[in-house]
């Protein structure tokens, strides 16, 4: 993996973003921030699930009105997660009509393509700078090729009409997206923002296009960059879309907090953004969030879907646990579990694992060894296989994560630092 790129470092709230903090993971509410009440219980799903930032729409007056009594709300259940405005077209009358709200939000983002056109333009992207000056808040300024800011698409397109040299009409645009980004944050510092008050997104709707404008967006500033592929889509396109381009930019070093925008399917948990994130930077080994279960996919040599359920109960059981035991077992993150359908892998992976179990296949006599830092402990049989593997992994963790444990076997891929 390239070292990662170093940018400055921007505090929102508590959170660093960049300058070699962390990669943060960040998510957004798709309630009506007007309905106080419901977009305050999804944040506090949201940080619950594992995100850092959490940002909401800020539209109306109606809402602008609701971000304080949001905040309260949220302040009264614990939830300390940083919100974020999302402001588009009014955004400059909203922050200065309701301080509260201005004052609430711990960054506000900008979108310079809708902040007014012509002479409006400059003056109203000035007044949501000036907010930030003075409630000493910190703006993502975020460029999204579907609402570029058409003056100067217009103005590129002309001069590369020009040119000796014309690029094409993608690689022009790629241009203005950036341009859009690099300009508007040169524009924020003459108003006096600090660049270590802003970050800087380009979001694109297509895997190389992304690609190619956060290489060299990240050659041409040191801004901290918010990663994400806009409008990703849904279910396991919009889970690949985003992890396609996001790993391959992440493996360059290059994205300081990101996002993954899943439609959620009718019904869907918007949680999953979340674990997708998370889970995109642990098994990519640059953070770790929860423990991982390795399982194997099941063959002919599998004739029930035990080990499937006993994968996905185990997982969803270490998941569940991560509030308590992040706090009470540090490190237990990185601990890894396998679940294994036969004897073919299933020992070998078991072994690898801190613990492992491999539950029999066709034919094979039933019952499931269980590895433990690398050597078998127990054979489980009989119907409470999953309940007895449960309570293995429970003692596992009591007895290496507890503080002041000492872990019985060093990990053999450490995950690498973020
Ligand atoms: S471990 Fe066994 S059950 Fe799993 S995929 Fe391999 S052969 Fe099939």
């Amino acid at each position: 993996m390239t070292e990662r790129r170093m940018s400055r470092r921007v505090m929102v709230g508590p959170v660093a973003i960049g300058g070699g903090a962390p990669v943060v993971v960040q998510s957004m509410t798709n309630t009506d921030t007007a309905d106080a009440a419901a977009t305050a219980q999804q944040v506090a799903e949201l940080w619950r699930a594992g995100s850092e930032l959490v940002r909401i729409t800020v539209n109306t007056p109606e809402a602008a009105a609701q971000v304080a009594p949001i905040r309260a709300r949220l302040d009264a259940m614990g939830c300390d997660v940083p919100l974020v405005g999302d402001f588009h077209f009014n955004g400059h009358k909203l922050l200065a009509q309701f301080p509260d709200c201005a004052r609430a939000l711990a960054k506000y983002r900008i979108n310079p393509g809708n902040v007014g056109r012509g002479a409006k333009r400059d003056e109203q992207f000035a007044a949501m700078i000036e907010a930030a000056l003075r409630h000493g808040k910190s703006v993502r300024i975020g460029v999204n090729w579907g609402s570029l800011d058409q003056e100067l698409l217009a103005r590129l397109m002309d001069d590369n009409a020009r040119s000796s040299t014309p690029l094409d009409s993608g690689a022009v645009m790629h241009e203005a997206v950036i341009r859009s980004a690099l300009e508007s944050a040169r524009f924020a510092e003459e108003l006096g923002l600090a660049p270590e008050r802003i970050v800087l997104s380009c979001k694109m709707s297509q895997v190389q296009d992304l690609i190619a404008v956060y290489r060299d967006l990240a050659r041409r500033c040191a801004y901290a960059l918010h990663l994400g592929l806009t409008e990703a889509g849904m279910g396991s396109k919009g889970i690949v879309a985003s992890s396609a381009a996001m790993a391959v930019l992440l493996q360059e070093g290059i994205g300081d907090t990101i996002r993954v925008s899943l439609t959620p399917e009718p019904g869907g948990e918007r949680t999953r953004e979340v674990t997708v994130a998370q889970e995109l930077l642990q098994t990519m080994g640059i953070r770790s969030f929860a423990p991982m279960v390795a399982a194997c996919p099941g063959c002919g040599r599998t004739t029930s879907t035990y080990f499937q359920e006993l994968a996905a109960r185990i997982q969803s059981y270490l998941r569940a646990q991560m509030p308590q035991w992040r706090e009470r077992y540090p490190g237990v993150e990185e601990m890894r579990v396998a679940v294994m359908g036969c004897v073919v892998n299933g020992p070998g992976e078991s072994k690898h694992a801190d613990i492992g179990i491999s539950l029999p296949g066709t034919n094979e006599v039933p019952v499931a060894p269980v590895y433990v830092d690398g050597a078998k402990t127990v054979t489980l049989k009989g119907g409470r296989i999953a309940e007895e593997f449960q309570a293995i992994v429970e003692d596992y963790v009591r007895r290496n994560f507890a503080p002041g444990a000492k872990r019985a076997r060093a990990r053999t891929m450490p995950i690498k630092a973020a």
